[in-house]
């Protein structure tokens, strides 16, 4: 093993439902600092992961075991000499984002679990899966989908990561019930897997697939990679979100029957397409705090409105764009989401900026009502209304697509991290004016959006109204002007 290069072992124990863990560091001089993440990229607040740790220990040269003492919650000091440490991570959480281990089930976040030497970021790892044995081509055997490259190693499956940032980006899952397809459009390999639960009607799922990332690559000109994963977790319990990753996602929809329906189908696709779009913004495309990532604390953001609002939104519009959606289901999609906007009195008290900030303290909670708005719905409408914007400046021959192919070719691909100085630069070189007043009202302040959003329907040839029902909820009305 290379000196530049930290292996782990895990082991599972199904029962119990717990991982353990060996890592061997590379030599160094003196204690050392040995770290678990905090929160995980895709979710802006704090995971606190050391809570599913049971214990730490280390072993020094002499295969003297002794416990680790804590140096902060979530980073345990590691005295001189010692390069073998020992940990437990519970895993019976089953979300998009978080560590998994069942009897068919073998799932994990790096992120979760994973600890590193806060000082040695860029080791490489070298993660040895030591009691799997994988079997794809038989009917129960076990398969491994994960982005990170991999071979098994005298019968050990074994993956490499090219350093932290690198090994926290990468979840894998392992199972006898992994179904896979993939499919190769504009150079990119594309591999679908799914766990669980299949689509109704599995040809139909792959060509979807196929339209959304034609019509996003068309749109970008590139991909960062040449291969890409969707993990489809599909269990029959209530879940339903997805998570991005450097060359993967991980999707979680259920129980079964939602997966089956109609519904819950669109529903799939719109969180694939909305992942997609992520491995160029937020991916690559990436706010400032955020390059790179810094696991041990908070990193607040004001560009929480570009990071999940234009993802949110051109999730959407690529749906239409690649004829899975019609102009009447896109219509459907943006009332959905303008009837949440309009509905939330706490988008006219903490702007979609000041908001993106807060995400650490309650921004995937409730809240308070009437104190904040949401980065996903706000920061959609926001970046509707500068894609209108520039088409109506340009007359039609630039949008917001055009601007985010700018912003990847100029920041994403030479990974320079983004500010709003640098974004709104972009937005107004694309559409030949300054958006000022959209920076200023609506994604720093928080003006009202209803007036800019039925002018900005209008230029879309659609006529946009609004009623109180009798239940005092704000109902939305979208459709083609007659
Ligand atoms: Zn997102």
């Amino acid at each position: 093993m290379s000196t530049s290069t930290v292996r782990y072992e895990l082991k599972r124990d199904v029962a119990a439902q717990r991982i353990c863990f060996s890592a061997t560091f590379p030599e160094r001089e003196g204690a050392w600092t040995l770290q678990l993440p905090t929160w995980r990229p895709g979710r802006y607040e704090l995971g606190n992961f050391a809570q599913y740790v049971l214990w730490v220990e280390g072993m020094d040269g002499q295969g003297q075991r002794m416990r680790l003492a804590k140096q902060d919650l979530h980073a345990w000091r590691v005295p001189n000499g010692v390069r073998q440490v020992e940990w437990v991570f519970h895993a019976d959480i089953l979300n998009a984002g978080s560590t998994c281990v069942e009897d068919d089930l073998f799932y994990v976040n790096p992120v979760n679990c994973f600890m590193y030497d806060l000082e040695r970021q860029d080791l490489a790892a070298e993660v040895a899966l030591t009691d799997l044995t994988l079997d794809p081509t038989s009917e129960s055997g076990w398969a491994l989908a994960v982005a990170m490259p991999w071979e098994e190693r005298d019968g050990v499956p074994t993956m490499r990561a090219r350093d932290v940032q690198h090994l926290m980006d990468s979840p894998w899952m392992a199972s006898p019930k992994l179904w896979h397809d993939s499919y190769r459009e504009q150079g990119l390999d594309v591999h679908i897997w799914v766990h669980d639960t299949l689509p109704e009607d599995p040809a139909r799922f792959v060509a979807d697939h196929v339209a959304f990332t034609r019509s996003q690559l068309s749109y970008f000109g590139s991909f960062p990679t040449d291969e890409y994963h969707f993990l489809y977790l599909f269990p029959d319990r209530d879940v339903r979100h997805g998570v991005e990753h450097e060359d993967s996602t991980v999707i979680a929809l259920g129980p079964a029957e939602r997966v089956r329906s109609e519904e819950g189908y669109m529903e799939i696709l719109g969180i694939a397409s909305h992942e997609l779009y992520h491995a160029w913004n937020v991916k690559r495309i990436r706010p400032a705090e955020w390059t790179p990532y810094d696991f041990t604390g908070p990193c607040p953001s004001e560009l929480g409105y570009v990071a999940e609002g234009v993802t949110t939104y051109m999730g959407d519009l690529f749906l239409f764009e690649a004829g899975i959606v019609d102009l009447q289901g896109w219509c459907g999609l943006m009332t959905k989401l303008l009837e949440r906007h309009v509905n939330n009195p706490g988008r006219l008290n903490l702007s979609v900026a000041a908001s993106s900030y807060d995400t650490w303290l309650d921004g995937y909670k409730m809240g308070v009502r009437g104190r904040k708005g949401s980065i996903y719905v706000e920061g959609a409408v926001l970046a509707f209304l500068c894609d209108t914007r520039i088409m109506e400046r340009t007359e039609g021959k630039a949008s917001l697509s055009t601007a985010m192919r700018l912003l990847w070719e100029r920041y994403g691909q030479p990974r320079i991290g983004l500010t709003a100085d640098m974004y709104w630069d972009v937005l107004a070189e694309v559409a030949g004016a300054r958006l000022d007043d959209l920076r200023r009202d609506h994604a720093e302040g928080t003006v009202d959006t209803w007036e800019p959003l039925v002018h900005a329907m209008s230029t879309q040839g659609l006529t946009l109204s609004k009623h109180v029902d009798e239940g005092g909820i704000t109902r939305v009305n979208l459709a083609p002007t007659s």
